[in-house]
């Protein structure tokens, strides 16, 4: 089954289907909410992401106006972002997987955010700031 679940495992879910395009990010508040250098994540149908229990544990952050971090109260796990525009939507954290998933990684964003000590190796598509006219 394809689930996913916070680092203290309060926080359980599932994702069904496939979770398709994979961006890496670099914004700084990526960067500051991971302790790292990126966030990887695949947006998808809000319908496909369920909680199968820990829902209670979740949190929220509004980093940005209308931009929202959802993790576990107990442990800090990103879990998704969601941002208003789009509420039929959420950004899948994919550290937070237990399976690895069929996906395909399309872009970087917010590339001018990435710290130096972080060096890129592969040739996919580079963005300054947002990609596909998506924040993340
Ligand atoms: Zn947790
Ligand atoms: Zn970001």
């Amino acid at each position: 089954m394809n689930t996913g679940s916070c680092l203290c495992g309060k926080i359980k879910y599932r994702v069904r289907g496939a979770l398709g395009d994979v961006r890496y990010c670099y914004c700084e508040a990526c960067r500051k909410v991971t302790g790292s250098a990126f966030t990887a994540n695949a947006k998808i149908p809000f319908e496909k992401f369920e909680f199968i229990e820990g829902k209670n544990f979740i949190s929220v952050y509004e980093s940005s106006p209308n931009k929202f971090r959802y993790f576990c109260s107990q442990c800090a796990s990103p879990i998704y972002a969601s941002v208003g525009e789009e509420p039929a939507f959420v950004r899948v954290r994919l550290g937070g997987l237990n399976f690895n998933p069929e996906t395909q990684i399309t872009a970087h964003m917010w590339v001018s955010e990435k710290p130096e000590w972080f060096v890129i190796a592969d040739d996919l598509p580079q963005y300054p700031t947002i990609y596909d006219g998506s924040k993340n």
